[in-house]
């Protein structure tokens, strides 16, 4: 939040934690008919854990977790942290990467002892031309209809394995949808990630809406998009890959527990990330609003 930032109603405000770059915002509070809810980190914990590693052939697991718990101890994304962390629970010290690069909403390549190593989605693996053998492309669909997201394992041109990744929905967010649609908003969930774990999760909090395998630069596009539809949006996001859609949005709100780019980025703070306080923000600012008129 900026030195300017306000309390929406000053104490029930504080109290909720909410804070708000300006009067101006309380305008915008009143006209968004649409919300749109990033996933990881907004309505998931974006806390995920390594569940299981789905090997190609003759592939060596231990190898794989070595390899790509190595690449992506040099990320800070969620699912980075889960692969590190699960590697190092099962194979101990983990290689420091020759050659490190973030692809942004597809994942991770590099140089792991002396292999061009890439870990991310299907997408970042065909750039290179790499395809999944039938065993992994089977592995892949059975955890993503279950709702658990799969990245890929390749080196040296070759897909080695697929890995489970699952991040628990938060115990707040199913509330927090019901808030908002009481205040005449329609959620939509919108995420990175693919349809079948994103519908997953919006049946899981209530949502009927998805826009999946969104890449992080076009998040804002899909603000315009619906803005150009008439559409009045409002945005909740967390993370880096949040920044542009928030600034876009007609009101932007960030969760105060994600980064700095999309703190700086949003309009409005919920300082502990707390979905429900959303729906509480944009009631308290319609309810402002009739006050000072
Ligand atoms: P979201 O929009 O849900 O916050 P992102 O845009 O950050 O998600 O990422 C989209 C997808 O890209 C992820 O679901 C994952 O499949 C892939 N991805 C991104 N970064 C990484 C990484 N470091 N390692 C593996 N996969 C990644
Ligand atoms: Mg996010």
């Amino acid at each position: 939040a900026t030195p300017t930032a306000l309390l929406v109603g000053t104490g029930r405000g504080a109290q909720l934690g909410i804070l708000i770059k300006g009067p101006e915002v309380l305008e915008s509070t009143r006209r968004a008919d649409t919300i749109l809810l990033d996933k990881t980190g907004t309505v998931t914990t974006g806390r995920m854990t390594l569940l299981k590693v789905h090997v190609a052939g003759a592939t060596d697991e231990t190898e794989v977790l070595r390899l790509a718990g190595a690449l992506e101890h040099a990320s800070e994304h969620p699912i980075a942290r889960a692969v590190a962390e699960g590697a190092a629970a099962r194979v101990g010290a983990l290689p420091v990467p020759e050659d490190f690069a973030n692809v942004p909403g597809l994942g991770v390549q590099g140089v792991v002892e002396g292999r061009a190593v890439l870990v991310g989605r299907e997408k970042l693996l065909a750039e290179w031309a790499v395809a999944l053998p039938e065993k992994l492309r089977a592995a892949k669909d059975a955890a993503e209809k279950d709702g658990k997201t799969v990245i890929a394992v390749a080196w040296d041109g070759e897909a080695r394995a697929v890995l489970e990744v699952a991040d628990a929905v938060k115990d707040t967010s199913a509330e927090a949808v019901r808030r908002l649609r009481a205040l005449g908003l329609t959620p939509v969930l919108l995420t990175g990630d693919n349809k079948a774990v994103a519908e997953s999760v919006a049946a899981q909090v209530g949502i009927d809406e998805v826009i999946a395998e969104v890449m992080p630069q076009d998040k804002a596009e899909v603000v315009r998009k619906l803005q150009a539809e008439g559409r009045s949006v409002a945005m909740v996001g967390d993370g880096v890959n949040d920044a542009a859609a928030l600034a876009q949005a007609d009101l932007g709100l960030s969760m105060g527990t994600g980064t700095d780019a999309a703190i700086e980025a949003g309009d409005l703070t919920l300082v502990r990330g707390d979905l429900r306080v959303a729906a509480d923000a944009i009631r308290l600012s319609r309810r402002t609003l009739g006050t000072i008129r």
